[in-house]
């Protein structure tokens, strides 16, 4: 039985690996891939300290050569259940099960989809959620991404190198991209925004020829001939194999102690995306990944299952008294 599995393998997973190696903890890391939602940037990221501007490629390969270099042990395997047994957890993947003494849930979260007719249906023939890894097929045709947010924004300018024209469909009366990448996308003179839209479906026969959306202004159906649509509408908790042992916020997170980084099961810990967490950014998302493992630590010093996690920081240790002696 290993000291702990840790599931995904995104800023948070990764982190979590290396401490935990350097915890000397017994770890199997468990992933569906490397990089999480890392991978499915389509420019370059300029925030992660040190690296100046660096392509998501090469970040995810800086993690991953890390923890292949301590040699931590990795599956390329999905998760589909975690469950108790006995005092520990079994963790099943669709072709194997494992045992652990406790589970670090770090599975970041999925793209939202649209659920429109013709979605599904025409995913890989011209509908995607990745513009780094379709925008190439586009060159020279028109494309529609659906969402106002930066996410959208970012994925118009990858395309607008390939694309003729970029539609950017947003249901709402305005986006909600920062301004600079709004202005970024002026200055291409190829992305339109087409705001107050609700795509009702996705047209094609072999390949998608177009969207049809409806126009919230005047109430009537639009087409929109284009050859691509990217949906970028955000992204959801991959929370579900947590369910059963840990509570769910409404926005399916899971919520955890946000000191000891552990759900209602005890040995039952969460990290990143996939947690009730505020701001959700890859050195945020690391961050907790470390802090998550020195907790984990913690709970093993203290006993494991019979033990418990301090909740106690240097912040809220009782400070002492300064008393002054009297003076004669
Ligand atoms: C398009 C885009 C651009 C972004 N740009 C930036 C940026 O410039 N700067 C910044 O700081 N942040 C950025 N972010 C946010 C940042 O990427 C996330 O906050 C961060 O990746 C969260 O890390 P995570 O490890 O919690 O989860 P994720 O990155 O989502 O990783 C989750 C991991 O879990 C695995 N997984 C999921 N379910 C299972 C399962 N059932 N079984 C096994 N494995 C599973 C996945 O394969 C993945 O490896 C961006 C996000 C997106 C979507």
């Amino acid at each position: 039985m290993r000291d702990l599995i840790i599931i995904g393998a995104g800023p948070a997973g990764m982190t979590a690996a290396i401490y935990a190696k350097r915890e000397k903890l017994n770890t199997l890391l468990l992933t569906r891939e490397f990089g999480g939602q890392m991978a499915k940037k389509e420019v370059e990221i300029e925030n992660f300290p040190g690296m100046g501007r660096i392509s998501a490629q090469d970040l995810i390969a800086k993690f991953r050569d890390h923890a292949r270099s301590l040699d931590v042990d990795i599956e390329m395997e999905d998760v589909i259940k975690i469950s108790k047994k006995g005092s520990g957890f079994l963790v099943a993947t669709s072709s194997n099960k494992y045992e652990s003494k406790a589970v670090l849930i770090a599975t970041g979260a999925d793209p939202r989809f649209l659920g429109v007719p013709g979605e599904q249906e025409f995913v890989g023939r011209g509908v995607g959620y990745c513009a780094t890894c379709d925008g190439p097929l586009f060159s020279g045709r028109n494309v529609a991404v659906v969402g106002g947010g930066n996410t959208a924004f970012e994925s118009a300018l990858f395309l607008a190198k390939f694309a003729l024209k970029i539609y950017i469909v947003e249901a709402g009366s305005q986006v909600r991209a920062s301004a600079d990448v709004q202005d970024k996308a002026k200055d291409t003179k190829k992305i339109e925004v087409i705001a107050n839209a609700k795509v009702l479906r996705i047209l094609g026969e072999k390949f998608v020829t177009g969207i049809q959306y409806s126009d919230q202004k005047s109430g009537k159906n639009v087409l929109l001939d284009v050859e691509g649509v990217f949906v970028k509408i955000g992204y959801k908790p991959a929370s579900l194999i947590a369910k059963d042992l840990a509570d769910l916020n409404d926005l399916g997170e899971i919520i955890y102690d946000p000191v000891t980084y552990q759900t209602k099961t005890p040995g039952l810990f969460a990290a990143g995306d996939v947690s009730a967490l505020k701001y959700k950014q890859i050195v945020i998302a690391c961050g907790e990944g470390a802090k998550a493992i020195l907790s984990i630590s913690e709970y093993f010093r203290s006993g494991g299952s019979k033990g418990r996690v301090s909740k106690k920081t240097a912040a809220v240790r009782p400070v002492k008294k300064h008393v002054r002696k009297k003076s004669n």
